[in-house]
């Protein structure tokens, strides 16, 4: 039976599952384990799997122990881990593609309503009991006949423009590759980011974190969209650089922000906490029951495909 260290907690099914098919160490407690920690249990083991919370890099992998043949992500997003470095030691690194992409549209979705319908002004009012109906209270902006921005139109960001158009939105994106006319669906690709700003009235950010997407929301970009535009993030903190968007949101250029992820996150920048208009979640995304289990159960499989096959369909470097 093959070794595998299991970084972090999964849901019960998906243990036992683990259990069934390696030589499984779990983590009961869930405990975050460090880079040192990692390595330390990684010794005598086949396999790694990991999750989005281990910072895999390239000195980690160096370090790693000659027996590991492979590092099956609990996460499409694989930003963790230095994929290069594994690939440079024959060591193959799998994500879990497509099971979560609809979980995570929701919450794309539920950043898009909250940011622009005033969710967490309206909760906060009615915590304070005080609040009456006006016809002129939270005022907030319609989904209907706006333009929706989509960074990043991949599995994410087509299920996004579905449920959008759904709501009556406009639908523009970016990509470094335009999409064929079928997989568009009449979408509006745009051959730069700031010909894609610049029609955002609301921007739902879906690409992946990498070198050429970290701080894509800066200083200079913010001033390409329409004054009073939304910005959600459901992807990764890493695209948005955090001061420039609380002086954004100072100044009233962007009128509000959806956030389910964050840099360095769990911290979270503390002005976005103390801004009425940003609608901010824990890292949501995929977090239902059947999306963890679909995840878990991939990611196992993953494994599993590679060591009796010597192959997998999920491999990414
Ligand atoms: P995907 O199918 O690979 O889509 C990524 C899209 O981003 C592709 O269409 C890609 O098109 C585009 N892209 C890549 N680099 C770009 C760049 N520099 N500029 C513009 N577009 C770029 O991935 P997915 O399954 O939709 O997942 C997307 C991301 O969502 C993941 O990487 C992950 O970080 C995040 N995520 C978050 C949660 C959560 O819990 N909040 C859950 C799941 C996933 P081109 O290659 O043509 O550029």
């Amino acid at each position: 039976m093959k070794k595998v260290l299991v970084t972090r907690k999964l849901l019960r099914s998906c243990e036992d599952k683990a259990s069934k098919l390696f030589d499984a160490n779990l983590n009961s407690n869930d405990e975050l384990y460090s880079q040192n920690k990692l390595l330390k249990l990684s010794e005598g083991c086949d396999g790694i799997l990991s999750s989005l919370t281990d910072k895999i890099d390239e000195e980690t992998i160096k370090k790693l122990p000659d027996t590991i043949k492979i590092i099956s992500n609990f996460a499409v997003g694989f930003g963790n881990i230095d994929v290069e470095a594994a690939r440079k030691r024959n060591i193959a690194v799998t994500n879990t593609p497509d099971v979560l992409t609809d979980a995570t549209a929701e919450i794309a979705m539920l950043l898009i309503l909250g940011a622009c319908r005033r969710a967490n002004e309206g909760i906060n009012w009615v915590k304070k009991e005080n609040w009456k109906w006006s016809s002129d209270f939270l005022i907030g902006k319609q989904l209907t006949g706006s333009r929706l921005g989509i960074l990043g139109m991949g599995r994410i960001g087509r299920a996004v423009a579905k449920l959008a158009k759904s709501f009556g939105m406009e639908i523009h994106y970016r990509n470094r590759s335009r999409l064929k006319p079928e997989i568009e669906e009449g979408a509006k690709f745009h051959e730069s980011i700031k010909s894609l700003f610049s029609v955002s009235d609301v921007l739902s950010i879906c690409c992946p974190a990498t070198k050429e997407t970290k701080d894509i929301i800066n200083k200079d970009t913010l001033e390409y969209f329409p004054t009073g535009a939304i910005i959600t993030n459901v992807a990764r903190g890493d695209m948005i650089d955090d001061e420039a968007m609380v002086q954004a949101l100072n100044s009233r250029k962007i009128y509000a922000i959806g956030l389910d992820v964050y840099k360095g996150e769990p911290r979270i920048h503390s002005e976005y906490l103390k801004q009425p208009t940003a609608f901010i979640l824990p890292h949501l995304g995929s977090a239902t029951k059947k999306t963890r289990t679909a995840m878990a159960d991939l990611a196992i499989d993953n494994i599993d495909e590679y060591f009796s096959t010597g192959k997998c369909k999920n491999i990414i470097n």
